[in-house]
């Protein structure tokens, strides 16, 4: 219990930078058996736990840090699945420093307990030694509709699978996983990593429909008749652009588009592939979208790589590890910057584009600084592609309106308690929040198919 005085924390050993850069694999390491339980037993095992109320998944750290510290892979693989429907996925992609490991008691002076990276070696030790996610061995004759196959989606399919559902799943792409497996680059998830939990959804028995979009493949009307609920997790789709002159011109990219093609390419699904190789990359935005398009980037080639971003450094709205591989990868970063129009050529084609410096002002109503533009600022660089990670915005199929279901102002679904407007109908992560984290996702999903289970026995 008092370990923590004598075992520091460790942090998963990474590829070198000159070598991970050759490569789209995962640059962390999975700490070994013995690695993680001797960093689990530095857990002071808190009454109250703040990791614990800190998770949105409310994943009950303690214990599984508790039974792992004593080489119980099989407690601790069973604790950390039953409220989590992807342990090794959140471990992979949660920014732990803002949620579980920001609020480790150890956090204040000794350095919290790695509790993203136990989270990933538990459930990968399990899995090589043959445990599996637990599912109803006894079927219900009830069924669901589950539109979209992201975090919010295979959330909802684990749980609504786990009570002895039947799931029909339904995704346009051409694999499911949503964001998972076409928008996080695979250098922070191996795409095998997100099929596997799929894999194990449709040896549970999930139905799955990839190549099948709803509203034009097939109707939601047609799906909602055969079943006894609909959960919609769509996400938010849509990546936004800055309003500024020329930026449709030849050579500007959505965040969004140009992660998506870029793994279509990987997995040889589209012919038309984005090719930045020996180009300058100018990136606008400083989330993790954004450090996600620069590290693509450096990966697929480019001359040069740039970040450009309104703020200060200290300022930046993504996860620190995520700021640090980029900088450690070769990108550069150009802060107090506000984008003023993009300069094309005479074919319309970009050459660079018209900055503003910035300085920092008061707080706004959010806490956050505003932006106040420095008079005769402006400079200009040199660009061949320009990368807008600026946030997302709603996608709105058309069946979402014709069928009665609300948006809010936002083109978000409306929902209370995870039910839309329509009866019979639920809805979760993105596609009701905005843009928000894999967790988000995962726990509304998880929570919708609790919500969907008691309306539909009770
Ligand atoms: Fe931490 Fe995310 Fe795992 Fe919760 S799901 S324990 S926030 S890494």
């Amino acid at each position: 219990m008092q370990n923590f005085i004598n075992i520091e924390r460790v942090e998963s050993k990474k590829r070198g930078n000159f070598e991970r850069v050759k490569d789209y694999k995962e640059i962390y390491e999975i700490k070994t058996l013995s690695e993680i339980s001797e960093q689990s037993d530095r857990c002071v095992q808190c009454g109250d736990p703040y990791c614990h109320n800190k998770c949105p998944l409310h994943n009950y750290i303690p214990f599984w840090l508790k039974a792992i510290a004593k080489n119980d892979v099989d407690l601790a693989f069973n604790i950390s699945n039953e409220s989590n429907p992807f342990p090794e996925i959140t471990g992979r992609v949660c920014p732990q420093e803002r949620l579980c490991e920001g609020d480790c008691t150890l956090s204040d002076g000794y350095g919290a307990i790695t509790i993203g990276a136990i989270e990933i070696a538990i459930t990968e030790e399990g899995l090589k030694r043959g445990l599996k996610p637990k599912f109803a061995q006894k079927k219900v004759d009830k069924r669901v509709a589950v539109i979209g196959s992201g975090p919010a989606s295979i959330s909802a399919a684990t749980y609504l699978l786990r009570a002895g559902f039947n799931v029909y799943m339904y995704e346009k792409e051409m694999r499911a996983g949503g964001l998972l497996t076409y928008g996080i680059p695979e250098f922070k998830i191996q795409k095998e990593i997100v099929k596997r939990r799929i894999d194990f959804l449709v040896e549970a028995g999930l139905s799955l429909h990839v190549n099948k979009e709803v509203g034009k493949d097939i109707s939601f009307e047609e799906i909602a008749n055969e079943s006894d609920a609909v959960f919609i997790g769509i996400g938010s789709g849509e990546s936004n652009l800055a309003n500024v002159l020329n930026e449709n011109a030849e050579g500007t990219y959505l965040a969004i588009d140009f992660l998506k093609n870029i793994q279509k390419k990987h997995f040889n699904e589209t012919r038309k592939s984005i090719d930045v190789k020996d180009k300058n990359i100018v990136v606008i935005g400083g989330g993790d979208t954004a450090m996600d398009c620069l590290r693509t980037s450096v990966r697929e080639g480019a001359k040069s790589v740039k970040c450009l971003y309104r703020r200060d450094k200290y300022s930046m709205p993504g996860s620190k590890k995520e700021f640090k591989n980029a900088l450690e990868e070769g990108v550069e970063f150009v802060y107090n910057v506000a984008l003023k129009d993009v300069i094309v050529n005479n074919d319309n084609r970009v050459i660079g584009v018209n900055l503003q410096k910035t300085v920092l002002g008061e707080k706004d109503e959010n806490k956050r600084a505003k932006i106040e533009i420095i008079k005769q600022s402006d400079f200009k660089i040199d660009a061949d592609v320009v990368i807008f990670a600026l946030g997302f915005s709603a996608s709105t199929p058309s069946f979402l309106l014709e069928n009665g279901i609300e948006l809010n102002k936002h083109g978000n679904i409306m929902v209370n308690e995870y039910r839309t407007s329509k009866n019979g109908v639920y809805a979760g992560g993105d596609c009701i929040n905005g843009s928000d984290l894999v967790v988000t996702a995962a726990k509304d999903g998880r929570n919708a198919a609790i919500q969907m289970i008691k309306d539909i026995l009770e």
